[in-house]
């Protein structure tokens, strides 16, 4: 089984994010403005404010779909008209919302002052965002981010980074608060400081066997949704990073007798992350990363770590709105994980089909023609949901999860 609920790391998260929920209820009650953000939305911006805080309903979904109760919120929200066809964060997040915070761990999310999205990642999220426009009159704000089929040229960065100025505008004029740059630029230290130690904890995948699963690190990002800017998201990261070295150190592996490094492709499967990972490691193999977290801290197309030195705090956040996979072309796509698989050895990739986010799913079979034909890397597609179970079979799944085992094996006897 992934170690994340035994490390102190899994204790101290657990910790974090239930008084993260907690603490944003408690200031809500006592007057806080709140925002409700798309995760790649710049949230260093509301630390600039004096009583601003956010929620992430993406985030929020996916830990009622971890909690066992995505299927009845999605259920909720068909019962409302919402179609079975859409994402299933949005589903889980409007059959929750719409009735009160029904079923979700937290009590929900308390309810917003305004509205940020962005249409980078999917436009669905903007349509999503605009349901609670309309219904509650509630202020949006589009971020318009430009995608990239190559490296942030300067004059989109310039483009963004007017749009994080009217932002806080919007903020100021809404909340009646008034902004200071430096605890944002405070702030945005913190996340570079908490940056760099996620990119230390995911290198424990390099070592043969690996020091993490992929599983580890899908737990173990809520934070950067939930956290980022804060000095507490820093250590956090420092000590993961620090404890997933010292038991690398101690021969202590999730797999120990690890004999097939693989890379999953696309979101996390929420509702079976222990009985994959515990699945898996009967059969000696080991997820050991994935696209959906190496991109953290990386620019598009690689697995390098960002550099920020000579940009401000706001040319900074404008850098990284595309550090997540759904706006890449396929070139970048590609590079990306020729990167992964060369670093990390990886002997074979899991391109998991997610019923629910297209816009990260609609290249997979292009990009898994390139793994295979060009890098001769055996690769296998199975179907997911990220967070409605309903659209995921094990049996399927693993019938060609080890298939895959299989194809690496052969390839091995021909080397
Ligand atoms: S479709 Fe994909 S990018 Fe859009 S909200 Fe759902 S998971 Fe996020």
């Amino acid at each position: 089984m992934a170690q994340f609920n035994k490390t102190d790391s899994g204790k101290r998260l657990t910790r974090l994010i239930t008084n993260g929920y907690m603490d944003n209820i408690v200031k809500a009650q006592e007057g806080a403005f709140v925002v409700w953000v798309a995760i790649i939305v710049p949230t260093e911006i509301f630390a600039g404010f004096e009583n601003v805080i956010y929620s992430v309903p993406e985030s929020h979904s996916a830990l009622c779909a971890g909690k066992g109760v995505g299927v009845p919120l999605c259920e909720k929200a068909e019962n409302l008209g919402y179609s079975m066809d859409l994402c299933s964060y949005a589903r889980i997040d409007l059959g929750c919302h719409f009735n009160q915070g029904a079923d979700s761990p937290t009590g929900g999310l308390p309810k917003p002052d305004l509205l940020v999205s962005n249409n980078n990642n999917c436009t669905l999220l903007a349509k999503w965002f605009d349901v609670y426009h309309r219904e509650w009159n509630i202020p949006h704000f589009v971020l318009d981010i430009p995608f990239c089929y190559q490296a942030q040229k300067t004059r989109d960065m310039n483009y963004i980074v007017s749009q994080f100025q009217d932002l806080i505008r919007t903020i100021e004029q809404l909340s009646g608060q008034t902004f200071n740059p430096g605890k944002m630029a405070e702030a945005w230290n913190h996340s570079a400081q908490a940056t760099l130690h996620w990119r230390r904890f995911l290198k424990a995948s390099q070592n043969k066997p690996s020091g993490i699963t992929a599983f580890d690190s899908f737990v173990q990002m809520a934070p950067t949704l939930t956290m980022r800017g804060t000095p507490e998201l820093a250590e956090h990261y420092r000590l993961l990073a620090d404890e997933a070295e010292e038991r690398v150190a101690r021969c202590e592996f999730p797999v120990p007798n690890e004999k097939y490094r693989l890379l999953w492709d696309n979101i996390a499967p929420w509702h079976q992350l222990r009985k994959m990972s515990t699945r898996l490691k009967e059969l000696d193999a080991n997820i050991i990363s994935a696209t959906y977290t190496y991109c953290i801290g990386s620019l598009e197309g690689s697995l390098d770590p960002l550099e920020f030195v000579n940009l401000s705090p706001l040319e900074g956040m404008a850098r990284v709105q595309n550090f997540t996979i759904c706006p890449h072309g396929l070139q970048l796509r590609g590079q990306a994980m020729k990167q992964a698989i060369e670093d990390m050895g990886i002997d074979g990739v899991v391109f998991a089909s997610n019923r629910s986010c297209k816009v990260y799913s609609l290249m997979q079979m292009d990009q898994q023609r390139y793994i295979q034909e060009e890098l001769g890397v055996p690769t296998v597609m199975i179907d997911v949901d990220h967070a409605d179970a309903r659209k995921y079979s094990e049996e399927t799944a693993f019938v060609r999860m080890e298939a895959l085992l299989e194809s690496i094996d052969h390839a091995r006897g021909q080397a």
